[in-house]
């Protein structure tokens, strides 16, 4: 008999951001540390076909795929917290749902049937679950719908949930994580919220098993007491999920209330003892960090209305600081916005404060000069700096325009009248540009490149082949290679043909620490295993 496969979906209550990702991402890693094979599926429930076309501001991160997919931030937490790749079967949204749906239909796919959002749109995302249940060959399949209970949005979504929970009951089982406010003035952990989410639920016919409280301050027994009644949960089904400071070690809180045995016993699969030792050993290491590293990051991803978001940068924040970590430290963060440096060049000297400088990557022109600023005030004033994507691109304008002299160099992101485009179009991207194809058509996903002996990219990396996750547009212009060289920037990466370069760097005896990569190092940085180039970052940053 064919083993059957585990489902546990991930329902969010009362609001968003109270850390559905993570508590997703904590079960898989408590599943997974039990011994089982797991994998871990985002629903988005906005009609966008993938996560690619948003604002960062919008949405926060773009997290890029192996396959060149352009996800939801939290399939980022879920790599890292399962500590491995996690292939595009694992993320869907209602636009790539519905797309499949419209163009089955056009090529008479329904055999002149009328299509309709049920059965069609649900059957198509049941079997988008079971075949990314399948193609990861795991035991169980941790699904988070996106959203909260009640919006619109993601109904089709706990539609299908529910449909398979009714033909197979004891594979598939429910958790709710949900919000318990404490009221400034009332001081009292209110239930209220949490209750009506979870008849809400019930109103679709879904009945949650579990109960994740998410809040402040851990819950005393009443209110857990009041919970399960008026939720019909057992008592011991309903886990506090208090604030910790590190998310890693969410798991091991989860433990408290024994989680893994209760879903274990959920879905009736045998309790395996847990290990959870890589774990506890790395948040040691975040617990006994000794110095501390100063790290801006100058961006322009930050605000929405009157407030600050580092949500955009998620990643890279990340890996951050896993490096510090690994290497004794806390990362402290600052966020610059570059903007400030174009209307204030004074402030640019604030930089001295800091052990290392971040420019992320990003698109168009807004903040760009100010970044330029920033970028020429670590090379000039030997400020450990690394840039990420645009980060490298503008490493490289600020190299021509300042160490060449070309005034003029840019790139065609922002203008085509310079006789120095350092940084120009992908021949095959011009076109997609022309034809407003804009839609996940970048350069994207994971590409190998060589290593030159020698350079601090080899000496980081430790090996002279590498893959990494890419998306841009934009290159350097092999035209102006060789003076870049002449002036002493060098190419320590590049495409296996030697055609693209995927990284820049001024070597040790000119600057502490002056790098930047055409790819997103951040995308492959885990807690278990810092990414090399961050790490030499942040090593150079501990040395200033
Ligand atoms: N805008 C640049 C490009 O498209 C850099 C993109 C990025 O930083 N991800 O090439």
């Amino acid at each position: 008999m064919k083993k059957s496969h585990k489902y546990i979906f991930v329902v969010g209550g009362v609001m968003s951001g109270v850390g559905k990702g993570v508590t997703t991402s904590s079960i898989g890693m408590l599943l997974q540390s039990c011994g089982y094979k797991v994998n871990i599926v985002k629903v988005d429930p906005y009609l966008n076909v993938d996560a690619g076309t948003m604002n960062p501001t919008e949405h926060g991160e773009v997290f890029v795929l192996d396959s060149g997919l352009e996800t939801d931030q939290d399939m980022g937490n879920y790599e890292r917290f399962l500590n491995r790749d996690i292939s595009s079967n694992c993320y869907m949204t209602s636009g790539m749902v519905y797309k499949s749906v419209i163009e089955k239909e056009r090529s008479l796919g329904y055999g002149g049937k009328c299509v309709e959002a049920i059965p069609d749109i649900r059957d198509e995302i049941i079997k988008r679950f079971n075949f990314a249940g399948d193609k990861a060959h795991s035991d169980i399949s941790i699904i988070e719908i996106g959203g909260t209970v009640g919006d619109y949005q993601n109904i089709m979504f706990i539609e299908a949930a529910r449909v398979m929970k009714i033909r197979n009951p004891k594979d598939v089982i429910f958790i709710m994580v949900s919000y318990l406010p404490v009221p400034g003035k009332l001081g009292e952990m209110k239930s209220k919220p949490t209750q009506n989410a979870m008849r809400m639920l019930n109103s679709y016919g879904v009945q949650a098993d579990v109960l994740i409280a998410r809040s402040e301050v851990g819950m005393d027994d009443k209110r857990r007491e009041k919970i399960a009644i008026s939720c019909s949960i057992p008592k011991d089904y309903v886990i506090s999920a208090p604030d910790v400071d590190v998310i890693y070690e969410v798991a091991e809180n989860f433990e408290k209330g024994n989680l893994s045995k209760i879903i274990l016993n959920l879905i009736s699969l045998p309790k395996k003892p847990l290990d959870l030792t890589p774990w506890k050993n790395f948040i040691s290491k975040v617990k006994n960090v000794k110095k501390e590293v100063k790290i801006a990051v100058v961006g322009k991803y930050f605000d929405t209305g009157d407030f600050t978001l580092s949500d955009a940068y998620l990643s890279v924040i990340e890996a951050v600081k896993f490096s510090a970590y690994h290497s004794g430290a806390k990362a402290k963060l600052t966020w610059l916005n570059s903007k400030e440096f174009e209307k204030d060049s004074s402030k640019l000297n604030s930089l001295k404060n800091f052990d290392g400088i971040i420019v992320p990557g990003g698109f168009g022109e807004t903040g760009i000069e100010g970044k330029l600023s920033a970028i020429k005030f670590a090379r000039e004033n030997k400020i450990p700096y690394f840039g990420l994507c645009y980060g490298m691109q503008l490493m490289v304008i600020e190299y021509a325009r300042n160490v060449l002299g070309w005034k003029d160099a840019n790139t065609s992101e922002i203008t085509k009248k310079s006789d120095h485009l350092v940084i120009d179009i992908m021949p095959d991207q011009e076109k997609k540009l022309l034809e407003k194809d804009f839609g996940g058509s970048m350069r994207l996903g994971a590409y190998p490149a060589v290593l030159k002996k020698g350079t601090v990219a080899f000496a980081s990396y430790d090996i002279d082949k590498i893959s990494e996750r890419h998306r841009h547009r934009y290159e350097v212009n092999q035209e102006f290679i060789k003076d870049l060289e002449n002036a002493g920037l060098v190419f320590s990466g590049t495409s296996p043909d030697g055609k693209l370069m995927e990284i820049a760097e001024l070597p040790k005896s000119k600057h502490p620490f002056f790098l930047g990569t055409q790819f997103h190092p951040e995308f492959r940085a885990r807690p278990l295993s810092p990414h090399p180039l961050f790490s030499a970052f942040i090593k150079a940053a501990l040395k200033k």
